[in-house]
Protein backbone atom coordinates (compact mmCIF):
# COMPACT_ATOMS: atom_id res chain seq x y z
CA UNK A 1 0.00 0.00 0.00
CA UNK A 2 1.24 3.65 -0.64
CA UNK A 3 0.38 6.11 2.47
CA UNK A 4 0.61 9.34 2.19
CA UNK A 5 1.78 11.55 5.30
CA UNK A 6 0.60 15.26 5.57
CA UNK A 7 -0.08 17.74 8.79
CA UNK A 8 -1.40 20.98 8.19
CA UNK A 9 1.12 22.65 10.09
CA UNK A 10 5.48 21.91 10.71
CA UNK A 11 6.71 20.54 13.33
CA UNK A 12 4.94 18.37 14.80
CA UNK A 13 5.87 14.83 13.80
CA UNK A 14 5.87 13.50 10.00
CA UNK A 15 9.58 12.72 9.70
CA UNK A 16 9.78 10.79 12.68
CA UNK A 17 6.48 8.86 12.07
CA UNK A 18 7.44 8.37 8.39
CA UNK A 19 10.57 6.48 9.35
CA UNK A 20 8.22 4.42 12.13
CA UNK A 21 6.07 3.31 9.99
CA UNK A 22 8.62 2.16 7.06
CA UNK A 23 10.45 0.36 9.76
CA UNK A 24 7.01 -1.33 10.80
CA UNK A 25 5.53 -1.70 6.85
CA UNK A 26 9.22 -2.54 5.50
CA UNK A 27 8.59 -0.12 2.89
CA UNK A 28 11.03 2.67 1.59
CA UNK A 29 9.99 6.26 1.98
CA UNK A 30 9.87 9.06 -0.46
CA UNK A 31 10.31 12.96 1.30
CA UNK A 32 8.23 14.54 -0.91
CA UNK A 33 9.19 18.05 1.16
CA UNK A 34 11.87 18.57 -1.60
CA UNK A 35 11.93 22.59 -0.69
CA UNK A 36 13.59 21.90 2.95
CA UNK A 37 14.11 17.78 3.26
CA UNK A 38 14.32 16.78 6.90
CA UNK A 39 15.38 13.48 5.47
CA UNK A 40 18.42 12.76 3.73
CA UNK A 41 20.12 9.35 3.66
CA UNK A 42 23.07 9.11 5.75
CA UNK A 43 24.29 6.50 3.17
CA UNK A 44 23.82 7.62 -0.34
CA UNK A 45 23.84 5.01 -3.06
CA UNK A 46 22.69 7.35 -5.76
CA UNK A 47 22.21 10.48 -6.41
CA UNK A 48 21.36 12.56 -9.62
CA UNK A 49 20.88 16.55 -10.82
CA UNK A 50 17.94 17.93 -12.05
CA UNK A 51 17.36 19.97 -14.72
CA UNK A 52 14.87 22.67 -15.49
CA UNK A 53 13.97 25.24 -17.90
CA UNK A 54 13.97 29.00 -16.58
CA UNK A 55 14.19 32.13 -18.53
CA UNK A 56 16.98 34.46 -18.85
CA UNK A 57 17.31 37.92 -20.36
CA UNK A 58 19.58 39.55 -22.87
CA UNK A 59 18.86 42.95 -21.65
CA UNK A 60 21.22 44.42 -24.61
CA UNK A 61 18.14 43.67 -26.95
CA UNK A 62 15.30 43.97 -24.77
CA UNK A 63 13.18 47.96 -25.07
CA UNK A 64 11.20 47.68 -22.19
CA UNK A 65 7.89 47.42 -24.42
CA UNK A 66 6.60 45.59 -20.99
CA UNK A 67 4.89 43.02 -22.65
CA UNK A 68 6.78 40.06 -21.28
CA UNK A 69 5.25 41.64 -17.77
CA UNK A 70 1.97 41.36 -18.60
CA UNK A 71 2.13 38.12 -19.97
CA UNK A 72 3.63 36.36 -16.74
CA UNK A 73 1.29 35.03 -14.88
CA UNK A 74 3.45 34.23 -12.05
CA UNK A 75 4.19 37.93 -11.11
CA UNK A 76 8.38 36.76 -12.00
CA UNK A 77 8.43 39.75 -13.71
CA UNK A 78 8.29 43.70 -12.94
CA UNK A 79 9.60 46.80 -15.22
CA UNK A 80 11.67 48.87 -13.11
CA UNK A 81 12.68 52.15 -13.70
CA UNK A 82 15.38 51.13 -17.36
CA UNK A 83 15.11 47.61 -16.41
CA UNK A 84 12.90 44.14 -16.41
CA UNK A 85 13.19 42.88 -13.19
CA UNK A 86 13.25 39.12 -13.27
CA UNK A 87 12.60 36.95 -9.77
CA UNK A 88 14.26 33.69 -9.94
CA UNK A 89 11.71 31.88 -7.37
CA UNK A 90 8.55 32.46 -9.17
CA UNK A 91 9.95 31.85 -12.13
CA UNK A 92 8.06 28.82 -13.28
CA UNK A 93 10.08 28.26 -16.83
CA UNK A 94 6.49 28.31 -18.79
CA UNK A 95 7.84 30.18 -21.67
CA UNK A 96 5.32 32.47 -22.31
CA UNK A 97 7.83 35.95 -21.70
CA UNK A 98 9.71 34.19 -24.48
CA UNK A 99 7.35 33.45 -26.98
CA UNK A 100 5.49 37.15 -26.83
CA UNK A 101 8.83 39.24 -26.93
CA UNK A 102 9.38 41.06 -30.26
CA UNK A 103 12.91 41.63 -29.50
CA UNK A 104 13.82 37.77 -29.45
CA UNK A 105 15.23 39.00 -26.01
CA UNK A 106 14.62 35.99 -23.61
CA UNK A 107 15.14 32.61 -23.36
CA UNK A 108 14.61 29.53 -22.09
CA UNK A 109 17.90 27.78 -20.45
CA UNK A 110 18.83 24.50 -18.66
CA UNK A 111 20.02 24.62 -14.86
CA UNK A 112 21.23 22.23 -12.22
CA UNK A 113 17.50 23.33 -9.60
CA UNK A 114 17.83 20.09 -8.06
CA UNK A 115 18.97 16.84 -6.62
CA UNK A 116 17.77 13.57 -6.10
CA UNK A 117 19.33 10.52 -4.08
CA UNK A 118 18.55 7.01 -2.90
CA UNK A 119 19.94 5.78 -0.15
CA UNK A 120 19.84 4.13 3.33
CA UNK A 121 19.75 5.51 7.57
CA UNK A 122 19.27 3.21 9.95
CA UNK A 123 18.50 0.41 7.58
CA UNK A 124 15.74 2.29 6.33
CA UNK A 125 15.45 2.93 2.43
CA UNK A 126 15.38 6.67 1.74
CA UNK A 127 14.31 8.26 -1.64
CA UNK A 128 14.83 11.87 -1.69
CA UNK A 129 14.91 14.72 -3.15
CA UNK A 130 15.91 18.77 -2.46
CA UNK A 131 16.13 21.95 -4.44
CA UNK A 132 19.32 23.57 -5.26
CA UNK A 133 18.23 27.17 -6.20
CA UNK A 134 15.83 28.89 -4.81
CA UNK A 135 12.89 28.36 -7.73
CA UNK A 136 9.54 26.88 -7.66
CA UNK A 137 9.91 23.87 -9.14
CA UNK A 138 9.44 21.30 -6.70
CA UNK A 139 7.70 19.13 -9.18
CA UNK A 140 9.88 19.07 -11.46
CA UNK A 141 12.16 17.04 -8.97
CA UNK A 142 9.40 15.25 -7.45
CA UNK A 143 8.68 14.15 -11.08
CA UNK A 144 11.92 13.63 -11.69
CA UNK A 145 12.59 11.75 -8.08
CA UNK A 146 9.60 9.11 -8.96
CA UNK A 147 10.77 8.97 -12.78
CA UNK A 148 14.20 7.85 -11.77
CA UNK A 149 13.08 5.21 -8.58
CA UNK A 150 9.29 4.37 -9.66
CA UNK A 151 7.47 3.55 -6.46
CA UNK A 152 7.06 -0.07 -5.10
CA UNK A 153 4.00 -1.59 -4.39
CA UNK A 154 4.73 -0.27 -0.43
CA UNK A 155 5.82 3.45 0.18
CA UNK A 156 5.73 5.86 2.48
CA UNK A 157 5.11 9.44 0.69
CA UNK A 158 6.18 12.04 3.36
CA UNK A 159 4.64 15.38 1.88
CA UNK A 160 5.01 18.58 2.07
CA UNK A 161 3.28 20.63 5.11
CA UNK A 162 -0.35 22.13 4.61
CA UNK A 163 -3.36 20.53 3.47
CA UNK A 164 -3.72 22.51 0.52
CA UNK A 165 -2.48 21.32 -2.95
CA UNK A 166 1.06 22.00 -3.74
CA UNK A 167 1.03 19.65 -0.98
CA UNK A 168 -1.22 17.31 -2.50
CA UNK A 169 0.31 17.00 -5.91
CA UNK A 170 3.37 14.24 -5.07
CA UNK A 171 0.31 11.90 -3.33
CA UNK A 172 -1.15 11.04 -6.62
CA UNK A 173 -0.63 7.58 -5.93
CA UNK A 174 -1.38 7.26 -2.33
CA UNK A 175 -4.37 4.85 -1.38
CA UNK A 176 -4.48 6.05 1.98
CA UNK A 177 -3.57 9.33 3.84
CA UNK A 178 -2.03 9.83 7.27
CA UNK A 179 -2.67 13.25 9.25
CA UNK A 180 0.19 13.69 11.35
CA UNK A 181 -0.99 16.44 14.14
CA UNK A 182 -0.20 17.66 17.62
CA UNK A 183 -2.58 18.64 20.09
CA UNK A 184 -3.82 22.29 19.52
CA UNK A 185 -6.43 24.96 20.05
CA UNK A 186 -7.30 24.13 16.24
CA UNK A 187 -7.28 20.40 15.95
CA UNK A 188 -10.99 20.01 16.08
CA UNK A 189 -10.88 21.76 12.99
CA UNK A 190 -8.16 20.51 11.44
CA UNK A 191 -9.64 17.28 11.47
CA UNK A 192 -12.66 18.13 9.97
CA UNK A 193 -10.31 19.79 7.15
CA UNK A 194 -8.90 16.46 6.72
CA UNK A 195 -11.78 14.65 6.72
CA UNK A 196 -13.18 16.73 3.79
CA UNK A 197 -10.42 16.40 1.89
CA UNK A 198 -10.56 12.44 2.16
CA UNK A 199 -14.02 12.28 1.03
CA UNK A 200 -13.41 15.06 -1.63
CA UNK A 201 -10.65 12.73 -2.81
CA UNK A 202 -12.72 9.09 -1.73
CA UNK A 203 -9.38 7.68 0.04
CA UNK A 204 -9.50 6.68 3.33
CA UNK A 205 -8.03 8.95 6.07
CA UNK A 206 -6.23 7.80 9.49
CA UNK A 207 -5.72 10.66 12.38
CA UNK A 208 -2.44 10.36 14.79
CA UNK A 209 -1.76 12.73 17.48
CA UNK A 210 1.53 12.99 18.29
CA UNK A 211 3.28 14.38 21.65
CA UNK A 212 0.43 14.02 23.50
CA UNK A 213 0.54 15.48 27.43
CA UNK A 214 -2.76 15.49 28.42
CA UNK A 215 -5.49 12.88 26.47
CA UNK A 216 -7.21 14.89 24.02
CA UNK A 217 -10.67 13.58 22.91
CA UNK A 218 -11.03 13.33 18.83
CA UNK A 219 -11.89 9.86 18.00
CA UNK A 220 -15.69 11.00 17.38
CA UNK A 221 -14.48 14.21 15.56
CA UNK A 222 -12.66 11.65 13.13
CA UNK A 223 -15.71 9.41 13.66
CA UNK A 224 -18.11 12.24 12.16
CA UNK A 225 -15.83 12.62 9.10
CA UNK A 226 -15.43 9.36 8.02
CA UNK A 227 -11.90 9.11 9.59
CA UNK A 228 -9.72 6.29 11.86
CA UNK A 229 -8.35 7.18 14.68
CA UNK A 230 -5.86 5.09 15.26
CA UNK A 231 -4.59 7.06 18.43
CA UNK A 232 -2.17 9.08 20.23
CA UNK A 233 1.72 8.73 20.89
CA UNK A 234 2.64 10.51 24.46
CA UNK A 235 5.63 13.28 24.43
CA UNK A 236 8.81 11.45 25.42
CA UNK A 237 10.82 13.62 27.55
CA UNK A 238 14.51 13.41 25.44
CA UNK A 239 13.19 11.64 22.53
CA UNK A 240 16.42 11.08 20.04
CA UNK A 241 14.47 10.21 16.86
CA UNK A 242 13.74 6.49 16.98
CA UNK A 243 10.38 6.36 17.55
CA UNK A 244 10.22 2.60 17.73
CA UNK A 245 12.72 2.59 20.55
CA UNK A 246 11.85 5.56 22.68
CA UNK A 247 8.12 3.68 22.37
CA UNK A 248 8.41 0.30 23.07
CA UNK A 249 5.02 0.37 25.15
CA UNK A 250 3.49 1.33 21.38
CA UNK A 251 3.26 -2.14 20.27
CA UNK A 252 -1.13 -1.86 20.59
CA UNK A 253 -0.91 1.71 18.79
CA UNK A 254 1.34 0.09 16.01
CA UNK A 255 -0.48 -3.22 15.82
CA UNK A 256 -3.59 -0.70 15.28
CA UNK A 257 -2.09 1.37 12.53
CA UNK A 258 -1.38 -1.93 10.66
CA UNK A 259 -4.46 -3.94 10.90
CA UNK A 260 -6.32 -0.72 9.87
CA UNK A 261 -4.16 -0.01 7.03
CA UNK A 262 -3.68 -4.13 5.47
CA UNK A 263 -7.51 -4.35 6.28
CA UNK A 264 -7.57 -1.85 3.21
CA UNK A 265 -10.53 -0.09 5.77
S1 LIG B 1 9.19 31.71 -18.04
FE1 LIG B 1 7.04 31.96 -17.40
S2 LIG B 1 7.18 32.21 -15.19
FE2 LIG B 1 9.24 32.59 -15.97
S3 LIG B 1 9.35 34.79 -16.26
FE3 LIG B 1 8.68 33.89 -18.22
S4 LIG B 1 6.44 33.98 -18.17
FE4 LIG B 1 7.17 34.28 -16.07
S1 LIG C 1 8.86 41.60 -24.11
FE1 LIG C 1 11.04 41.52 -24.66
S2 LIG C 1 11.50 43.58 -25.35
FE2 LIG C 1 9.56 43.71 -24.25
S3 LIG C 1 10.16 44.23 -22.14
FE3 LIG C 1 10.04 42.01 -22.27
S4 LIG C 1 12.14 41.36 -22.72
FE4 LIG C 1 12.02 43.52 -23.19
Amino acid sequence: MIIGLLSLRGGVGRSVLSRALAQKFSAPVYELEVGLPKLWPAEEKEKEVVWGRLSRFKREKCDLCGDCVKQCQFGALSLEGETIKHRGPFCHGCGLCKEICPKKAIELKEYQVGEIVYGTTDGIELFAGRLLRRTPLEGTVIKKLKERFPLPSRAILKAPCGLHGEALSGLKEAEALILVTQPWDRLTEEIKLFGELTQGLGLGGMVIVNQVREEVSVASWCTAYGLFYAGEIPYLPGFQGDLLKAWPEGEAFWDRVRQHLEGGK
